[in-house]
């Protein structure tokens, strides 16, 4: 799609062969405005609602995903190109997601007795309660149009507030889908999707409460600004240079597969794909052998039976031939693929051998099909070559002694570290999903605090005991009732009995 071409209506084309799929009408500053002030008045109502209640809203809502999974797999093929597997999963393992978040709202939302941390707050009943959000705003890239979605949209609804979301302008359709949903079942109208490119991701920020923002460093860091400037809250899951550490005693065979399909799902277009691998040198030839010949085994194409499809835009085939036709020109040597496709957004799985930091491909995120393989010493060099980035996304770490690998993950600069495995944190709802540096502020999911971060915390204090016509604090500030005071303050502050009553002159002086 030409974005440029963007006037009023966006023109979605399928990336696999540039069919045209649909045109879609490009929501405006002003409707994204009204748009969301009618999301505001009935999220009061919604907010009121009790948390099984909602939770009712979101069991239907699950449902009818997963009775519309081949209409929304169809639409989510047509408008990315993802090969039918990849699509399948988007479409049913984000469910849980909603299961989860509506299942535990009651559990999450609770007011929590606080204990009081000295003698000062002692005479208080110390609590603090959740309050949603009115109005949440989720920004999505077009890598996974549902699943990016739903991570968010399920705590944020769960918790009582609205949602505006906006998804990629490249793929508008089967988020706008997933909430016809919501309203094809009758529930409250608490959910909208607005379509467009930048500027309507701009009206959302300004038209929201809190903003949920997934896609780039780069856009990640201009909407920040603009929330500083409104100072709005905000949380930001940005790029990713996933690094993957492959030591001498790995399972060969699974690391190879793990990584050949870490690197390559969704044409490797996944934040945290792996985007660079350091084997040790004893292993080293093995490993590119092995991994050499699995991805030369894969098959690329749109149709059932495909392993790797199409990437989503024209842009992103040319950072990867970009990425690798410079490495090459560095010294680099391709060893499977290195070649884009005739018709379509098609860039071959490729591998890259004799890599370094000096090249883009070990250092700017690539988010294509390319695995690039580089060799080193130990441990140690692995490990300081996987922290060489501005980017602190996720890792992978491949050892048949999971002590150590625990060890190296401490060591890891990365909000999520997959032993022996790729990508498995990302299902795992109870975790947080969250990336370190330029890979994003705050996190997603992670159980309570993936729906408590769309409520504002109220603390509440009341007293637990009789209390005096006027505290011994207050006016008028008389001479005795200042000393008074002041004796109070000291026991509160003091450790001991004599710091407390004054009486340990060392100290006191
Ligand atoms: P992008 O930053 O170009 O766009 C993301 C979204 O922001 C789009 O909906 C876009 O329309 C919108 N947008 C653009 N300008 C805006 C503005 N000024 N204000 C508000 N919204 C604006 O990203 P992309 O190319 O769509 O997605 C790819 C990127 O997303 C990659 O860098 C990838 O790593 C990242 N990503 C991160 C995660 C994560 O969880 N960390 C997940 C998926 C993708």
């Amino acid at each position: 799609m030409t974005i440029a071409s963007i006037a009023a209506a966006l023109d979605v084309r399928n990336p696999s062969d540039g069919r045209s799929v649909a045109t879609v009408k490009v929501n405006d500053r002003e409707s994204v405005n009204a748009i969301a002030g009618g999301l505001r008045v009935a999220q009061g109502a919604w907010a009121e609602t009790a948390p099984r209640e909602r939770a009712r809203w979101m069991h239907r809502w699950r449902d009818w995903i997963l009775a519309h999974t081949d209409e929304l797999t169809d639409l989510l093929q047509a408008e990315t190109g993802k090969v039918r597997p990849d699509a399948l999963v988007e479409t049913t393992a984000s469910c849980e997601f909603i299961t989860y978040y509506a299942d535990h709202a009651e559990q999450f939302l609770a007011d929590n007795k606080v204990k009081s941390s000295g003698l000062l707050s002692l005479p208080k009943r110390l609590s603090t309660s959740y309050h949603p959000y009115p109005l949440v705003g989720l920004i999505t890239p077009w890598n996974f149009p549902i699943t990016l979605f739903l991570m968010d949209a399920a705590p944020a609804l769960a918790a009582g507030c609205a949602v505006l979301a906006k998804s990629s302008e490249e793929t508008p359709l089967t988020c706008a889908r997933v909430v016809e949903g919501w309203n094809e079942i009758g529930a409250p109208p608490v959910l909208a999707h607005v379509v467009g490119a930048g500027s309507t991701g701009a009206a959302v920020v300004d038209a929201v409460d809190y903003v949920q923002f997934t896609g780039s460093t780069a856009t990640g860091r201009a909407v920040a600004i603009r929330c500083a400037e409104l100072l709005k809250p905000l949380s930001l899951e940005l790029g990713g240079k996933d690094p993957a550490i492959v030591l001498e005693d790995a399972d060969l065979p699974r690391a190879v597969e793990g990584i050949a399909w870490g690197g390559l799902f969704n044409a490797g277009q996944v934040c945290i794909s792996v985007e660079r691998v350091y084997v040790v040198a004893e292993i080293y030839d093995d490993f590119v052998a092995r991994l050499t010949q699995r991805v030369q085994s894969l098959s690329q194409g749109s149709g059932l039976g495909n392993d790797v499809g199409a990437m989503v835009t024209e842009n992103q085939v040319d950072i990867a031939d970009r990425h690798v036709s410079e490495a090459v020109l560095a010294g680099a040597r391709v060893a499977a693929g290195g070649t884009r496709g005739a018709l379509g957004n098609y860039y071959a799985p490729t591998i890259l051998v004799d890599v370094d930091h000096t090249m883009a491909c070990m250092t700017e995120e690539t988010f294509g099909p390319t695995i690039p393989v580089m060799r080193v010493a130990d441990e140690d060099e692995a490990i300081r070559l996987a922290n060489d980035s501005t980017y602190g996304l996720s890792a992978t770490v491949w050892t048949r002694d999971h002590a150590r690998a625990r060890r190296v993950a401490r060591r890891l600069q990365a909000g999520a570290v997959n032993i022996n495995d790729v990508f498995s944190n990302l299902f795992a709802t109870t975790l947080p999903h969250s990336g370190w540096k330029s890979s994003g502020i705050g996190a997603r999911l992670g159980g309570a605090q993936g729906m408590r971060k769309y409520c504002r915390v109220q603390a509440v204090t009341e007293p637990r005991v009789p209390v005096l016509a006027r505290e011994v604090t207050w006016y008028p500030y008389t001479s005795r009732r200042t000393a008074i005071a002041g004796r109070v303050l000291r026991v509160a502050a003091g450790r001991g009995v004599k710091q407390r009553l004054g009486l340990n002159k060392e100290q006191s002086r």
